[in-house]
């Protein structure tokens, strides 16, 4: 019992699919090194928290969960602390968790997980408080061991790092310069992940399009998308993030024309107003952003459209914010990702003198939210009496007489239909919109 309760794992994730799929990857290496993985803390040998700075709360939870470990360790000697990740990778940050949670055995960045092996087993041979964190990225290791969640939908990266310096944000910082895997490291990855059943992938990068740049011989992000969509036995293709600077006319007619590039694009915005776009720094004016939403709405008929927003930017004026929820109203997304201005450290808009109060970012907020989930739920409409694909995912959470899975745009579909199908392609006519999901049956 004791050996086996000593070779149990626990991951706790932080932030966005990046993390996600370095943790698959930390999962990967520790199953090859013999170890389960378990959902309950107090089982484990080796908690790792792979963290993520990208706003102020994300990190308060980590320094939390911290101080929450010391009782276990203190009931566990044998038992290892890792923290990894973004927060590692910021200015004086390993060395205040160090100091403030001496229970932590090892910290290590976002440019080295992959030798996490080697500090798991210099730790188990004795070393203490090892502290490892690279701050130049080194060339992108392949073939690292990958145990995914789901068994039937993938991340594969295809970029490392950002170029951008978008004023709010601290990707740059942590994830370093962009980097993009060979196509046909790509490729052969999703050629194993269809051997092993899966049926979509998504390609994942904080600027796909900017993918290929260094690469010989040369390759664009439109280019792989063609090349990834001839793979055989592979069902459905999905990209995220697309800068919509950079996203080219070539891969909105990749997903026109590509059988298996699904109809949906998330395309950030940030803010509707041109003064706020220009202190992000994002390089592109609303009016720009509207063409190209305007193009891909005549390009992809039935697509669906996703962004970011960020509420409360230094300077953001009551008309800015109008500006914004314009946008929203003119575009109607079918789901957005909202989020409150959170100052960080070393970032060129935490330095800007007008900074918003704290309630007045709230009010907006809550006014954003509704008028994105006034537009989700028109669009939802819509799909009522409509026939679509669903790949079916599994039993529905809320109602075990149903199965759930999601249509090519992305919607979550409950329907009554045939369990035999899960894992499958089957057709669904849409009965109700909810204003996050449909209902329907299959036919
Ligand atoms: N590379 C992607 C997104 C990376 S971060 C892109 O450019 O679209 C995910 C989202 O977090 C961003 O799109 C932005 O909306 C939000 N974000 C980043 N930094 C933030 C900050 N300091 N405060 C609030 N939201 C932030
Ligand atoms: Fe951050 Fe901007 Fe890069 Fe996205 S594009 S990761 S928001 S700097």
């Amino acid at each position: 019992m004791e050996k086996e309760r000593n070779l149990r794992y626990y991951i706790e994730t932080w932030g966005c699919q990046m993390n996600e799929e370095d943790s698959e990857k930390l999962s990967g290496m520790l199953k090859n090194m013999g170890y389960k993985s378990t959902l309950a803390r107090e089982e484990a040998s080796v908690i790792i928290f792979n963290t993520c700075c990208v706003r102020e709360n994300a990190e308060l939870k980590v320094y939390g969960n911290l101080g929450a470990l010391k009782k276990l360790k203190e009931k566990n000697s044998d038992l290892v602390i890792a923290v990894c990740g973004c927060m590692m990778q910021q200015k004086g940050v390993p060395e205040e968790i160090m100091k403030k949670y001496p229970h932590v055995d090892i910290i290590f960045g976002t440019h080295n997980a992959y030798k996490f092996p080697e500090y798991l087993n210099r730790v188990k041979q004795g070393e203490t408080h090892l502290r490892e964190i690279e701050t130049e990225h080194s060339d992108i290791v392949e073939g690292l061991p990958i145990d995914r969640k789901s068994d039937l939908k993938a991340f594969v990266t295809i970029m490392y790092g950002c170029n951008n310096f978008c004023t709010y944000c601290v990707v740059p910082y942590v994830r370093g310069r962009e980097r993009s895997r060979k196509p046909e490291d790509i490729e052969n990855e999703i050629k194993e992940l269809i051997k092993e059943g899966y049926k979509e992938i998504t390609l994942l990068g904080q600027n796909v399009n900017s993918y290929g740049k260094g690469l010989e011989p040369s390759i664009t992000f439109a280019d792989l998308l063609r090349r990834v969509n001839e793979i055989e036995g592979l069902e459905r293709i999905r990209f995220m993030t697309s800068h919509p600077k950079d996203i080219s006319d070539d891969v909105i007619y990749a997903i026109r024309d590509c059988d298996k590039l699904c109809e949906q694009i998330h395309l950030p915005v940030q803010s509707g107003s041109n003064s706020i776009l220009k202190k992000m720094n994002r390089h592109y004016t609303r009016e720009y952003y509207l063409e190209v939403i305007e193009k891909i709405k005549r390009e992809i008929p039935d697509v669906s459209i996703t962004t970011d927003i960020i509420v409360g930017f230094p300077g953001e004026t009551e008309e800015d914010f109008e500006d914004t929820l314009s946008l929203v109203k003119e575009v109607q997304y079918d789901s957005a990702f909202t989020f409150i201005y959170s100052r960080r450290k070393y970032t060129p808009a935490d330095e800007m003198e007008d900074q918003i109060e704290d309630e007045v970012k709230h009010k907006r907020f809550n006014r954003l939210v509704e008028a994105v989930n006034e537009g989700c739920a028109k669009n939802n409409k819509l799909y009522e009496g409509k026939t679509v694909e669903v790949l079916v995912e599994g039993e529905s959470f809320k109602d075990t007489t149903k199965i759930t899975g999601r249509t090519r745009s992305g919607k979550l579909v409950n329907f009554t239909g045939n369990k035999c199908n899960i894992g499958n392609l089957v057709n669904v006519k849409i009965t109700k919109a909810n204003s996050f999901s449909l209902l329907g049956e299959e036919v």
